[in-house]
């Protein structure tokens, strides 16, 4: 398929934290390919901004470095590269002082969007916004991008929100939730809301229940002491996988607007249940072969905090009462899967006797590795032999069906071409965070307060045999995390 690529408005996009590892792996990359694919206008200006003391020569050098080392073909791209690293400029500034700041301003041109990301610890946000109001550099209609974790709880989520929200309208705030970017979780929109085939089907009447799982390979090597005080719920389930069962829950929304998506999606997180403790698995990964454990990465021989979680939520309204949604996340498991299975119930009446017991329909949205649909169905072996049933998956690849294109698309750049367009939809609302916290704080202090250790599992496993049996004792099984 063509591309159509649609170029944005001319922009002054300013990147806090430049220098920084999200900077160097992600936005400045994401930049970068949308340079190459012709979306960034003639005039659009990037502007580093962080602590260190460089010249704009010694930024553009250290870019040029990230970009050939994260954009797999860019050393084929010299003219591109230089090109794109002409747009950008750098400015030493500090968060919490006066520094660097009234350079900035002189950066800045006026009637031209302005964006700004603040792609450092959230413990600066507030300090940069009430810097940027104090310095007139936030126009009316100036955008803020704000990076997870939104927060460690409900009460330091509205702590942030207030901090935004005295020197920023709420329309001009996009909290980043990077899944939220991915082609699939659009096309889970795309295929619930613009298709009439799905939308009669897609309750407790037809479907039996719904497997959220983000499995990652890698452990917490490098990241560890600050993973520890954070942990699988907070790090993955109260965001990513709370927005994936939000987009897959939600009610229909009247339009495609950035505040009718949310207002759905807040409605299903308030109309979750709250989980029992017997319905959740904690997990924690051993060390194996020479490699550490987690308790050896975190630092903290008795680290209690979990590395994997597996649970059972109720969205409890009409559409889905009586249909589970379970959710697993965690790392050092088998493969590097993230998926989304709907899993239909079994015809009422069951003709087929070999069929009993086995797995009925299911619509399965691939986030990870790669993006794609697969619907599994039962058909007929083709050939003699009678009535020979057999499984087939009708699969789609993007990058198959759409070319090459959708393939490379990365959601950062996406989502910040998103917010050079003033688009909010794919970004969280304050209240749509606060609301996830509310529910995740219980869940967090009632493990908190019984202080019981998560159960070990092994690395490279399927995390621990209880987060199976929280499936099996209701006659489901999850999907198998396939390499
Ligand atoms: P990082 O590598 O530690 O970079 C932090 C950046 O902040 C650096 O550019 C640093 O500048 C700048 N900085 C620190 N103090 C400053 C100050 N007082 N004034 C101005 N700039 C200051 O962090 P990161 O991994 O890029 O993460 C940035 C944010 O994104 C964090 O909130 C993180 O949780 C979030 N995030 C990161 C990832 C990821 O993959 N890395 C993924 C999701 C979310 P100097 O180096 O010049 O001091």
């Amino acid at each position: 398929m063509v591309s159509r690529v649609i170029p944005v408005d001319p922009f002054d996009l300013v990147v806090f934290g430049a220098t920084g590892d999200l900077a160097k792996r992600k936005i400045l990359p994401g930049l970068f390919h949308r340079f190459t694919v012709g979306q960034m206008p003639e005039d659009a200006r990037v502007i580093g901004a962080a602590r260190s003391d460089m010249d704009n020569t010694a930024f553009q050098a250290l870019v040029r470095q990230s970009l050939l080392e994260f954009v797999p073909n860019a050393d084929d791209l010299t003219a591109e590269l230089d090109l794109f690293l002409s747009k950008l400029s750098y400015v030493c500034v500090d968060a919490k002082g006066t520094k660097g700041w009234d350079n900035l301003v002189s950066e800045l041109r006026p009637d031209t969007i302005r964006a700004f990301y603040l792609s450092v610890t959230p413990s600066l946000f507030g300090a940069i916004a009430a810097n940027m109001n104090a310095h007139g550099i936030a126009t009316k209609d100036s955008r803020i991008v704000v990076e997870k974790p939104f927060g460690h709880d409900l009460a330091s989520a509205k702590a942030l929100n207030s901090e935004l929200r005295r020197n920023f309208e709420e329309s001009q705030i996009y909290r980043i939730d990077h899944y939220l970017g991915k082609e699939t979780v659009q096309n889970l929109m795309a295929l619930r809301f613009a298709n009439s085939l799905w939308e009669p089907l897609w309750n407790s009447t037809h479907i039996d229940h719904v497997q959220i799982t983000v499995a990652e390979s890698l452990g917490v090597e490098g990241r560890g002491e600050y993973y520890d005080k954070s942990g699988a719920m907070r790090d993955m389930v109260q965001n990513h996988l709370m927005q994936l069962l939000c987009l897959t829950a939600m009610e229909p929304p009247s339009r495609l607007t950035p505040n009718a998506v949310r207002d759905e999606k807040v409605k299903v997180i308030e109309a979750l249940e709250p989980v029992e403790q017997s319905d959740i698995v904690r997990g924690q990964y051993r060390g194996r072969d020479g490699e550490g454990s987690y308790r050896d990465h975190a630092g903290d021989p008795e680290s209690l905090t979990e590395s994997f979680v597996a649970m059972k939520v109720k969205v409890g309204n009409w559409r889905w009462s009586g249909t589970p949604f379970y959710l697993r996340t965690g790392k050092k498991l088998r493969a590097r899967t993230s998926e989304i299975a709907v899993v239909f119930r079994d015809p009422p009446h069951m003709i087929f006797p070999a069929l009993e017991g086995r797995r009925g329909n299911a619509l399965i949205i691939r986030l990870q590795p790669d993006e794609g649909i697969t619907l599994r169905t039962t058909i007929k072996e083709p050939g003699p032999g009678g009535m020979r049933l057999a499984e087939v998956s009708l699969d789609m690849t993007f990058a198959e069906a759409l070319g090459a294109d959708a393939e490379a698309q990365d959601a950062y750049e996406r989502l910040i071409m998103d917010v050079i367009r003033g688009d909010q939809t794919l970004f969280m609302r304050g209240d749509e965070v606060e609301a996830a916290w509310a529910w995740a704080d219980p869940i967090i202090s009632g493990w908190e307060e019984s202080r019981l250790a998560p159960a070990r599992y092994d690395p490279g496993s399927s995390g621990p045999e209880d987060a199976l049996m929280l499936m099996h004792r209701e006659g489901r099984r999850w999907r198998e995390i396939e390499v």
